[in-house]
């Protein structure tokens, strides 16, 4: 899955249908600027378009091409809420800030959308995201979790499907109920990346493809300018900020002792023939569910499932990752054995402990987001938008998430090694099971 700087993007059912876009050259040279972030994914992306739309100077260093990572592999599934839902937050943190990050979901749902119709980014948005619940005490929990946006914030758009409800419109017997929300919905996930950028750019940001930030240097002292560097040359900035997410590896120890790195898989079916597609997902939501793997999916505009599913350790993806990916759809499906897999891909994102973003700075000028636990389409689009106003001096919606606890994973180094970090994989997904 890692790639050599310059790649074009994995072979997937997105870079298959991706919009046209050129490539950006390499930082050449040395230069500076006011701002320099670090990675092209919806984090940085984001950073850069509302940085730029303020009137900062940007530049963006991307290792490989801009929607390489992450944010342009994934399920393209926009949810509401966070990876924990409400009756977790208000648990773990109080009611107040419960509230202030269910806000702060809501504002990442309302940024995307806004994002897509202001810049017009032809990503296929379509409304509709259905979250499944396999066992009864899950689906008591879903319930509770629309029983507090009810009560304490006033949303009422959840309809509440039992378990024959569910059954007709998935076209699966899986489940035992679920909750729809029609004001989330899911997208073409590169597509996105890619009209972000082409924001970014129109408002001033300059994009560099191929530029591995191999160092990050913070200013020693009030005032002191911050330095990146690559191979071929490097950025002097008032302000870096930092969104590689799953792909950080080494180029920050301090944020990454917070943070694991695990892949997950996708696949692409054949389109469906007409018969399978009327009875399949028939709301023509996307969906994702408390399997112990949590299981999603959606149709696309071609006709074709694609379903995620499966997990692994970055740079050791499973030869027959059609068939590994296929035999997690075929237990929500068992009537599409007969469907040929013309794709399947993987990607790499990053978890948390405590299963919620980390947002945070490293001395004066540095900033980062990362750590989305499998829930960045709208909170790293937000996340590089309140970078952003960090940056300018407005730190409230930054510090809600910055003031979440994130403990250090134990182990520090010792986690690079699979075994363990899969070990650590395995606790987080059964740990999400229990608390959806
Ligand atoms: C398979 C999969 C399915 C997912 N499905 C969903 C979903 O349906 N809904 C949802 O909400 N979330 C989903 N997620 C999570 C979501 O995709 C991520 O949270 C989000 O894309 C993170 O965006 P990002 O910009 O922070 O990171 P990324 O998109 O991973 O971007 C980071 C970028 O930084 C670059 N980079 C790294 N190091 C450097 C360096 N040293 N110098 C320069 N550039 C560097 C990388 O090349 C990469 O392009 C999924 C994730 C995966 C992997």
């Amino acid at each position: 899955m890692r790639a050599n700087p310059g790649q074009t993007h994995t072979q997937s059912f997105w870079a298959a249908t991706a919009n046209a876009s050129s490539d950006r050259p390499p930082l050449e040279g040395d230069r500076s600027c006011d701002v320099c972030v670090i990675g092209g994914g919806y984090t940085g992306l984001s950073a850069a378009l509302h940085l730029a739309e303020r009137g900062y100077e940007v530049v963006l260093l991307e290792a490989h091409r801009v929607g390489w990572g992450a944010s342009g592999r994934n399920g393209g599934q926009l949810g509401s809420a966070h990876t924990k839902l409400q009756p977790t937050l208000v648990e773990k943190y109080g009611t107040d800030t419960a509230r202030a990050l269910w806000d702060l979901a809501e504002d990442a749902k309302a940024l995307v959308k806004r994002l897509i119709d202001e810049h017009q980014i032809d990503c296929d948005y379509a409304p509709g995201n259905t979250a499944c619940a396999v066992t009864s005490s899950d689906f008591d929990y879903l319930c509770e979790h629309v029983d507090i946006a009810a009560r304490d914030y006033g949303y009422e758009a959840y309809e509440i499907l039992d378990r024959a409800e569910i059954a007709e419109i998935s076209g699966s017997v899986c489940y035992e109920g679920a909750i729809c929300d029609p004001t989330a919905g899911y997208l073409h996930p590169l597509n996105l990346s890619l009209g972000l950028a082409g924001a970014a750019e129109r408002a001033g940001a300059v994009l560099h493809e191929a530029s591995a930030a191999t160092d990050v240097v913070c200013g020693r002292s009030s005032g002191e300018l911050a330095e990146v560097k690559t191979a071929s040359g490097s950025v002097r900035a008032k302000y870096v900020v930092i969104g590689c997410n799953g792909y950080l590896e080494k180029l920050s120890p301090e944020i990454g002792t917070k943070v694991i790195a695990a892949d997950n898989y996708q696949l692409a079916t054949a389109p469906l023939p007409e018969d399978l597609y009327a009875r399949i997902i028939t709301n023509r939501s996307c969906l994702w569910d408390s399997h112990f793997q949590v299981y999603y999916y959606s149709l696309s505009p071609d006709r074709r499932l694609v379903f995620g599913g499966g997990v692994g350790f970055p740079g050791r993806e499973p030869s027959d990752m059609k068939s590994v990916v296929r035999e997690h759809m075929l237990k929500v499906y068992p009537q599409l054995a007969g469907v040929e897999i013309d794709y399947a891909w993987g990607g790499t994102l990053s978890i948390t402990l405590g299963h919620m973003p980390d947002f945070g700075r490293l001395g004066d000028n540095v900033f980062y987001a990362l750590g989305y636990t499998g829930h960045g389409v709208g909170l790293a689009t937000l996340g590089g938008q309140l970078l952003a106003d960090v940056v300018a001096g407005t730190a409230e919606r930054f510090d809600v998430l910055a003031g979440i606890p994130q403990k250090k994973f134990p182990g520090g180094a010792a986690l690079r090694i699979p075994t363990l970090a899969l070990g650590f994989f395995y606790y987080w997904l059964r740990d999400r099971l229990r608390d959806f």
